[in-house]
Order: C-alpha cells, then sequence, then structure tokens
C-alpha cells in the first residue's frame, strides 16, 4: 500500500470517531474562554495519544505536543490550530444532535475544527516513529469576540514553533472545494465610535445650536468616499456604520450623537491609513460645522496574511486530497470576515484555507451564525486529509 493510500485507509478507519466527536461537542457548546468540557475532552485524548499536554494556556486553551521519533537536532517544529468556542446563537436545527444548551451554539464549526485536528493527531501519532520534526497541536479558546489567539501568542504558544496552519469550514462554499491562497485572506476588524458634541436646543431656532445629529449624517456620507474616493478599485475595504444614536424628542435639538462601526481592512498599511483617515474627516466635518468629534478605535483582528511557501505545502496537500478541479486559488475564497487566526499567523509564517462544507440536499446552506447553521460532515475528512498531508510534507 502506498503511503497516500495507507493515509487515507487510516482516515476512512477514524470517519466514525470523528463525526460522533463533532456531534458531542455540538451537543455540549461553550461560549468564549468557558470552554472547561471541550477542552478537558481534548487534553484527555491528546494525553491518550501520547503526546506532551500544556493546558490552561489563555485560560482554556490547550497544547499538545508530538515529538517526532526521527528528530535530528534543529529539526523543524509545525503547528497546527483549531479553535473551540460556540456562539450565543439559539438552534432551530431539528437534528438528533442539537444543542443542549438553550442559547448557545456552535452555530460557526468550531465543533468540527476541534474533532477534526484530534483527528488529525490520532494519525500523526501513529506516525511518530517516522516523523523526522514536531508538531503542536493548539486549540484556541474565543476564536468569536474577545479573541483567545493573542493571549496564546503572549503566554509562549509559538515558542520553538517555524510555521502555523489551520482550516476554516464554510457553509457557503461548495461541499468538497479548498480554497488556498496566498497574501491576504481575511480581513483586518476594528471597531470604532465617534462621539459628536454640538449644542443643544429648540428644534425651532437651530441657528441658537449646534446640531450634531445633521454633522452625523454628512460624517456618515463623508466616511463612505474614504473607500470610493481615497481607495483603489484593487484594494477592498469595507467601513460599515452600524449603529447611531442620539436625541430624545422630535423637538429637540440634543448635545450629542453617537455612531460606531466597523472598519475591514487587507493590509496593514491600509488598515492604519483608514483608520487615521476616520478620525481626520469625522473632526474635520464636526469642526467645520461648530462641533466637535472624538474618535475612539478598539483594535480588533490583525489581517491574517499566508506566506507563499506554505501556501504551496498546503496546496499541493489540497490537490493531492481532492484533485486539481476542486482546489481554489481565486479571490472569490478571500472574506471581509476576520478571524484572530492572524494573530498566529503574524507570530509564525503559515497559511489558512478553508474547507467547502455546503450541500443544500443536507441543509448545509445556511449562512455561519444562523440559528440553522450546518455543515456537511463529509468534509471533516477533506479537512484531515489536508492538514495531515501539509504537515507531513513539511517535516519531509
Ligand atoms: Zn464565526
Ligand atoms: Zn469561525
Amino acid at each position: 500500500m502506498s503511503e497516500s493510500d495507507r493515509l487515507k485507509s487510516d482516515i476512512d478507519e477514524l470517519v466514525p470517531d470523528l463525526v460522533a466527536m463533532r456531534r458531542d461537542l455540538h451537543q455540549h457548546p461553550e461560549l468564549a474562554f468557558e470552554e472547561v468540557r471541550t477542552s478537558g475532552i481534548v487534553a484527555q485524548r491528546l494525553r491518550t495519544l501520547g503526546l506532551e499536554v500544556q493546558t490552561g494556556i489563555a485560560k482554556t486553551g490547550v497544547v499538545g505536543l508530538l515529538r517526532g521519533g526521527a528528530s535530528k537536532p534543529g529539526a523543524k517544529t509545525i503547528a497546527i490550530r483549531a479553535d473551540m468556542d460556540a456562539l450565543p446563537v439559539h438552534e432551530l436545527n431539528e437534528i438528533d444532535y442539537r444543542s443542549t444548551i438553550d442559547g448557545k451554539m456552535h452555530a460557526c464549526g468550531h465543533d468540527g475544527h476541534t474533532s477534526i485536528l484530534l483527528a488529525v493527531a490520532n494519525i500523526l501519532s501513529k506516525r511518530r516513529a517516522e516523523l523526522s520534526g514536531s508538531v503542536k497541536f493548539v486549540f484556541q479558546p474565543a476564536e468569536e469576540s474577545i479573541g483567545g489567539a493573542a493571549p496564546m501568542v503572549e503566554e509562549g504558544a509559538m515558542q520553538d514553533v517555524d510555521a502555523i496552519i489551520g482550516l476554516h469550514l464554510i457553509s457557503d462554499y461548495p461541499f468538497g472545494r479548498i480554497g488556498v491562497r496566498t497574501g491576504a485572506v481575511f480581513a483586518s476588524a476594528d471597531r470604532f465610535m465617534l462621539t459628536v458634541k454640538g449644542k443643544g436646543g429648540h428644534a425651532a431656532m437651530p441657528e441658537a445650536s449646534v446640531d450634531p445629529i445633521v454633522i452625523s449624517a454628512y460624517i456618515v456620507t463623508a466616511l463612505q468616499t474614504l473607500i470610493s474616493r481615497e481607495t483603489s478599485p484593487f484594494s477592498p475595504a469595507v467601513i460599515t456604520i452600524g449603529k447611531i444614536q442620539a436625541g430624545t424628542a422630535f423637538n429637540i435639538i440634543p448635545e450629542t450623537a453617537e455612531m460606531q462601526g466597523t472598519l475591514r481592512a487587507f493590509s496593514a498599511e491600509h488598515r492604519e491609513k483608514l483608520t487615521r483617515r476616520i478620525g481626520e474627516v469625522a473632526t474635520g466635518i464636526a469642526t467645520s460645522m461648530g462641533g466637535s468629534c472624538h474618535q475612539e478605535m478598539i483594535n480588533g483582528c490583525p489581517v491574517c496574511v499566508n506566506d507563499p511557501g506554505l501556501t504551496e505545502i498546503v496546496r499541493e496537500a489540497a490537490l493531492a486530497s481532492v484533485g486539481e478541479k476542486k482546489v481554489d486559488d481565486s479571490e472569490a475564497i478571500m472574506s471581509t470576515g476576520s478571524d484572530d487566526m492572524a494573530c498566529f499567523l503574524e507570530a509564525v509564517p503559515g497559511c489558512y484555507f478553508i474547507v467547502g462544507t455546503k450541500n443544500e440536499g443536507k441543509g448545509a446552506n445556511y449562512p455561519h451564525h444562523h440559528p440553522r447553521f450546518n455543515i456537511d460532515e463529509d468534509a471533516l475528512p477533506i479537512g484531515v486529509e489536508v492538514l495531515a498531508r501539509a504537515a507531513l510534507d513539511y517535516l519531509k
């Protein structure tokens, strides 16, 4: 049997356990930094496989180290990452492995990521003797909101790691396809708050007031010109004002108006420029109209940038797993969504790729974070295969 056939047959054997694990995690979703049950299962499984396990990294993060039996001094270490957290969504799927916790649900596929990585650990630990390097299995908490990757990096999870790979299952990408691309793949995501200060007064006597609502209306419109007039059509970016709040009654000009929005960009330079310009435009407009504006930026997630060398290794692994016709590297696989895998990719070179799980026939065609989100579970072994092949190729 060739090594490739041996890998496929090992994965086939694991499929029932892989699906059972995913369903068990699906039934017991845990939110950011509360992944106690999940990380307990992960740690216990990694220990059973004979890995060196560290728990409690960034509160509920787990790391398992597999030292290759054929490692020489200076041998490389590749990390593979999965996220474990669920979302505050009430599941509406009528399935026998539905979430058992009201208001919590694995509505992004992280249950799949965790079970895929446990299966990869199983596959690679069987090959320990032949591995000429180490594999670090990184299970992070809190991808969705607070961000568990950054504290894991701060606590040393990427020390002695040479490269990192990981995947996201994607429900609006056709089942069986793999999207892998060099450069920026997921956008940065920042939140900003603008507080416009005017001068309150009677709605019938605007000349005695400075109206922060009118100023805000100009700001909302002008901010869009940062994309349409100051950004190249070849450099995608998004500015959205998602919240606006002002006033108490129809006949009062309020004192202040507050806006909140999000900025998405695909390079650190563009992100920085737009951040600066949001402040300049908002302040400039407010000042010119007799008011003032205070800008507060909450730095969210950086851009996910894939390294060309690691991307090539993952691409080769994808080609070997699903064939040329099912591997994409077009811009269509980029996402203006963000993922804090970006923090690991800032620490070491790596590749983050997507695996399609969309299958209307199985009801797996709802968007991520939707109460009816689900995946075609046949994509799970595909994810296992690509990650395992890429890690084996990297250490060759
Ligand atoms: Zn998500
Ligand atoms: Zn996600």
